[in-house]
């Protein structure tokens, strides 16, 4: 306890103190206030020598002294509020918002890439919206987007073969995409925005437009037995923020009990950042319908050729070259 007149702490202070009331009462029947103050460890032992009962009852000086002791009390108290528990409890509760905030962060990371929201999609046939919520339709982005040697420009992109990689937990980790690409030759005819519509229900509708006439023109050119180029693309899917952690200021929420993130602080944890993904182009090749060909008569074999290593490469898609093993043998001899 402090004194409420001198504010110093009331320490080892207790017999001599408790002796002042003891003596006290043996003249009298009822406490003055100075003594009662004394008993509840109001006063320190200093200021109760300092000041006589009357002096502290009728003392303005003294009154004013009592009254900001008492402010600055209550002013310490609310700065411990604000701080929130201590010791064990605090670090229970600064663990809990660690495991909340790296939750909320590897939740906001998963999405590799984000799947289109489909507004009204009670307009659209089941075909797209499996489209849309596949891994094909990313495939389809990273050969459009991310390989830069292939020019698809004026192009319709089919992915023929689709390759999660293997033991990877991520949606949209591919070990390799085959891609065949198709002159347009049927042209998307794109209605006018409609005045009910919002931009991105008529983005929508574009984009469902343009995938039912690339759909439509692909099945009409392979009946017509044309065949497009076809692309090998290695990808590799890597997250930016790899081992990178953010600052999380926080401070003591004593309405709700937690610790909760806020802009400035002078206490701060470190979470997890969340992911950013980007597909890196390992590779990106051009093949011909013979090497295709071959590619699918073998494929159980080059998938299993893609499970041993992480790292996939071109060499696992053409037949093992006997003149490449002879070359390696004088190395091996000479090593
Ligand atoms: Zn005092």
């Amino acid at each position: 306890m402090d004194c409420i007149i001198c504010g110093e702490q009331v320490v080892n202070e207790n017999n001599r103190l408790q002796k002042k009331v003891k003596d006290y009462l043996r003249t009298t029947s009822e406490l003055d206030v100075k003594h009662l103050w004394i008993k509840q460890w109001k006063i320190c032992y200093g200021c109760s020598e300092s000041y006589t009962n009357d002096y502290l009852v009728n003392n303005s000086g003294v009154l004013q002294k009592i009254e900001e002791q008492k402010q600055r009390k209550k002013q310490l108290v609310k700065a411990k509020r604000k701080q929130g528990p201590s010791g064990v409890a605090r670090a229970h509760y600064i663990e809990r918002y660690m495991d909340y905030a790296t939750c909320k962060a590897e939740e906001n990371g998963r999405y590799i890439a984000k799947p289109a929201r489909l507004i009204n999609s009670q307009q659209y046939d089941e075909a797209y919206i499996t489209y849309v919520k596949s891994s094909a339709s990313t495939a389809v982005l990273i050969v459009r987007d991310m390989a830069e040697d292939i020019d698809t420009k004026g192009k319709w992109i089919d992915v023929r073969h689709l390759e999660k990689r293997f033991l990877s937990h991520d949606e949209g980790d591919f070990s390799f995409i085959i891609a065949e690409l198709f002159s347009r030759k049927q042209k998307p005819i794109y209605p006018k925005k409609m005045a009910v519509e919002t931009d991105s229900e008529y983005k929508n509708r574009i984009a469902y437009i343009t995938w039912q006439t690339a759909t439509a023109d692909i099945d009409q050119q392979r009946t017509q037995g044309i065949k497009g180029d076809v692309y090998i693309v290695l990808p590799s899917l890597r997250n930016e923020h790899e081992g990178m952690y953010d600052k999380h200021y926080i401070a003591w929420d004593d309405k709700r009990r937690h610790f909760k993130r806020i802009r400035e602080s002078d206490q701060y944890v470190s979470i997890i950042k969340p992911a950013r993904w980007r597909y890196d182009i390992v590779a990106a090749k051009k093949i011909n319908h013979q090497q295709l060909r071959y590619i699918e008569k073998n494929l159980s074999k080059i998938i299993s050729k893609t499970h041993k290593k992480r790292a996939v490469t071109l060499a696992a898609f053409s037949p093992q070259n006997p003149q490449k093993k002879k070359e390696s043998t004088p190395k091996e001899k000479g090593g």
